[in-house]
């Protein structure tokens, strides 16, 4: 099962979107590595995900973690103190998920100034100091964003071997701080530039036998091919829990201050009798997309009172429109495969969970 460990709750960097880390105690880890490890070896195949706040404030509890703890190692960063991790850890590390949301300006505008040439610098340190697993810029998409001129920033800037792209949840909740106005026409350019990267994408892979990372696009595409049903892409609550400071198991990293959220203890539970703990309920349960996007949510699911009244809807439209530009790339898709342009194994993506939640 995979695993989301909060090295601390506080961040060095304050996000339009979320404002910096949570205040709520503890911030601070208050069990001992060889308590999490216990629990840990109760599973067979761990993989183990680095996160905050900002995990690497915690560069050193981050490092004798993975000193002591059985499991594959990710981590989740904001890149500022990519620097600091040492190159052997580096090379433990399967995959790094890096925050950056695109242009320059872009993701200045939403994490501040001198952000994103910090990201890229510590980037391209990491990969000189031997660095040799996945590569994933992870996008916050803030209303007003042109999706299209990011990813492809993103992809043709060569640094990352996969781009990955979530909604602001902020857009979506009940009228307040974060509601601007004009959210209906900013969806409907989304959506087409959705259509736009779909088509793009596709003619890559017949223009250079390359079916480029974009990770939405490419689990997606891999059940259209299979016909496997998906379940919750995130596995929140199936096979994905988070380790909050107190020990306390949380079914998302995101909702833990949400009291649907907390399910157990790594003190009294074990990994088996928390699989599968919580699944999504309507509209997801009855809707007619539900095995190929999965649920898309479980907090959002959850949580849909706090939505502003068209919420959900504005967050399926995206959604729906996004499977119905890749049911229609399957067949050309399918066919590349047969001809061996591409290779089906190129969908395989993730291998294993590596917190790219897949819809976006
Ligand atoms: S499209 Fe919307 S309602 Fe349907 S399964 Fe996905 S999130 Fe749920
Ligand atoms: S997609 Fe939703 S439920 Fe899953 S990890 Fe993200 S916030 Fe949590």
């Amino acid at each position: 099962m995979h695993y989301h460990v909060i090295l601390t709750k506080e961040c060095n960097l304050l996000c339009k979107y979320c404002g910096g880390g949570s205040d709520t105690p503890p911030k601070e880890i208050q069990y001992s590595t060889a308590e999490l490890g216990s629990f840990l070896r109760q599973d067979r195949n761990p993989v183990v995900e680095f996160y905050g706040g900002e995990p690497l404030l915690r560069v050193g509890t981050m490092q004798a973690m993975m000193d002591e703890m059985p499991g594959r190692f990710v981590l989740q960063t904001n890149g500022i103190h990519l620097d600091r991790v040492e190159p052997r850890y580096l090379s433990k590390l399967s995959t790094v998920l890096v925050s950056i949301d695109g242009t320059e300006e872009v993701t200045d505008r939403q994490r501040g100034k001198g952000v994103y040439e910090r990201v890229v610098r510590n980037v391209e340190l990491i990969r000189r100091r031997g660095f040799r697993g996945d590569l994933v810029a992870r996008m916050t998409v803030a209303q007003g964003t042109d999706i299209k001129e990011n990813v492809r920033h993103l992809l043709r800037s060569g640094l990352f071997d996969h781009v990955h792209w979530q909604l602001d949840f902020g857009m979506f909740w009940e009228a307040g701080e974060y509601t601007e106005p004009g959210i209906q026409e900013w969806v409907a350019k989304y959506n087409s530039g959705i259509s736009s990267l779909v088509d793009s994408w596709v003619d890559e892979m017949e223009r250079a036998g390359r079916v480029e990372g974009m990770v939405p696009f490419i689990g997606v595409m891999e059940s259209l091919l299979s016909g496997e049903k998906a379940r919750l892409r995130c596995g929140s609550g199936l096979d994905f829990f988070s380790v909050l400071p107190d020990g306390r198991v949380s079914v998302c990293p995101v909702s833990v201050d949400f009291d649907f959220s907390i399910v157990g203890s790594i003190f009294r539970n074990t990994p088996a009798s928390l699989r599968d703990v919580a699944t999504v309920g309507d509209p997801c349960s009855s809707c007619d997309i539900i095995d190929v996007c999965g649920g898309r949510c479980l907090f959002v699911n959850r949580s849909q009172h706090l939505l502003r009244q068209d919420g959900y809807s504005l967050i399926c439209t995206t959604v729906k429109h996004l499977v119905k530009e890749l049911r229609e790339a399957q067949p050309r898709v399918k066919a590349f495969a047969e001809h061996g342009v591409v290779k089906l194994s190129d969908f395989k993506y993730p291998v294993f969970n590596n917190g790219c939640e897949i819809i976006p």
